[in-house]
């Protein structure tokens, strides 16, 4: 199914509206419209909610979490990037296991089964795309997804 990219992000993103404003959360959504996307719009709708649920789960209040599409040859990317706890270096490479949750001390209090980002690369994945996760501890974590434009 062809998805306009920019209505889709923002109609998924609006279920957070009351979340963000809650935790006193900015989102800050950057894609240009127009850019077409096949994607199964009910599948990928979790990619996207898994990972602003850990962009807020794991970030301070008063934060800033970035959404930003960018295009290029034959690729979309989308990008969220979030000013929060980060990622030690030594976890990053176990994160998308099943049940792999960061330091069970500090991920006890904000729930969680480690599934969310397993299901998100089974998914990114399964429309032929890729996945990477960069973090550093204390500044923030960048998740980037490449997508093929005709999907
Ligand atoms: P679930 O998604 O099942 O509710 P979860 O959020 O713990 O639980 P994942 O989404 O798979 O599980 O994430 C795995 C681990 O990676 C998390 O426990 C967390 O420690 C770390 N993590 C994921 N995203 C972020 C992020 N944006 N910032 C900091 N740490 C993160
Ligand atoms: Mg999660």
């Amino acid at each position: 199914q062809k998805v306009e990219l920019a209505t889709y992000l923002h109609t998924i993103c609006a279920h957070f509206h009351l979340a963000l404003k809650e935790k006193e959360m900015e989102l800050d959504i950057s894609c240009s419209q127009g850019l077409y996307i096949s994607l199964d719009p009910e599948r990928f709708q979790q990619v996207i909610i898994n990972l602003l649920d850990n962009a807020m789960k794991y970030s301070k209040e008063g934060t800033k979490i970035d959404l930003m599409v960018k295009k290029s040859a034959e690729s979309l990317t989308i990008t969220l990037k979030d000013q929060g706890i980060g990622i030690p270096e030594k976890d990053l490479p176990y994160v998308f296991d099943k049940l792999y949750r960061v330091e069970k001390s500090r991920s006890r209090k904000s729930g969680g089964y480690g599934l969310g980002l397993s299901i998100v690369k089974e998914i990114v994945e399964a429309h032929g795309g890729e996945i990477t996760i960069t973090s550093e501890t204390g500044k923030g974590t960048t998740v980037e997804i490449a997508l093929r434009e005709d999907g």
